[in-house]
């Protein structure tokens, strides 16, 4: 093979890496600022994906009600307009609801006008329950791209991230949870960061997805790191 073919191959490939990691890296900023955890190590946000999902949610709510903390949820549209009174209730207890698109597809790959109406129709489906704009997003599975982003940012939403994932879309023990998360916020501190976790209390396949291990992982989590001085916050204390 001829050496300027090599050397152009070898760039072209670290630069389709780099778009790659662009797209799905939780907090690569080269598509545009997207919010992920600010300098304040003692501030935690618990940021919940893919609901509203009966049980699970309604016992989340319960679980934060009793530690008196707030919390995040980005809520899938479909979801949002089979159980408008269940959104109500995560809004009335002070809860932060953000747009998670209307049926969580891998936007990074949709064309133009799949993305606008994902995330338009997500928003349409909330402001109807919520009565007020939404002001944040996340994108399913932390896919994107340029005109994600500033399709979301014409729509008034700030794109939201996260630093620390516990893998709780799959079957795991609540111990197994908690010992992730453990994890990710020490590393957090040692960087001088706030904990923007993500966790899961519904799943995008359908309503009925069993989160249960989740709910008790926020139960554990909470009495963990409260007596500690830990802030929990919602994302939009960091916008
Ligand atoms: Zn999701």
């Amino acid at each position: 093979m001829p050496d300027a073919f090599v050397k152009a191959a070898a760039v072209l490939t670290a630069a389709a890496s780099a778009l790659a990691y662009a797209a799905l890296s939780p907090q690569s900023q080269l598509f545009g600022p997207t919010l992920v955890a600010p300098p304040k190590p003692n501030e935690i946000a618990l940021t919940y994906d893919d609901g509203p999902n009966d049980e699970a949610t309604q016992r989340l709510l319960e679980v934060l009600a009793r530690h008196q903390v707030h919390a995040t949820f980005f809520l899938i549209g479909r979801f949002v307009r089979q159980r408008p009174q269940l959104v109500r209730e995560i809004a009335s207890a002070g809860h932060l609801i953000g747009n998670h698109t209307a049926t969580h597809p891998w936007l990074a790959w949709q064309s133009a006008v799949r993305i606008r109406q994902e995330l338009a129709d997500c928003n349409a489906a909330l402001e109807d329950p919520l009565g007020a704009p939404v002001r944040f997003f996340r994108a399913p599975h932390g896919a994107r791209r340029p005109y994600v982003l500033r399709t979301a940012r014409s729509l008034g939403l700030t794109p939201v991230q996260w630093n620390i994932i516990a893998g709780d879309w799959v079957p795991v023990d609540p111990a197994t949870i908690v010992s992730r998360v453990t994890r990710g916020i020490a590393r957090n501190q040692r960087r001088n960061r706030a904990s923007n976790i993500v966790l899961h209390d519904g799943g995008h396949l359908g309503i009925g997805q069993p989160r249960m291990a989740t709910v008790e992982a926020t139960d554990r989590l909470l009495n963990q790191y409260k007596p500690l001085g830990i802030n929990f916050v919602t994302v939009a204390t960091w916008a």
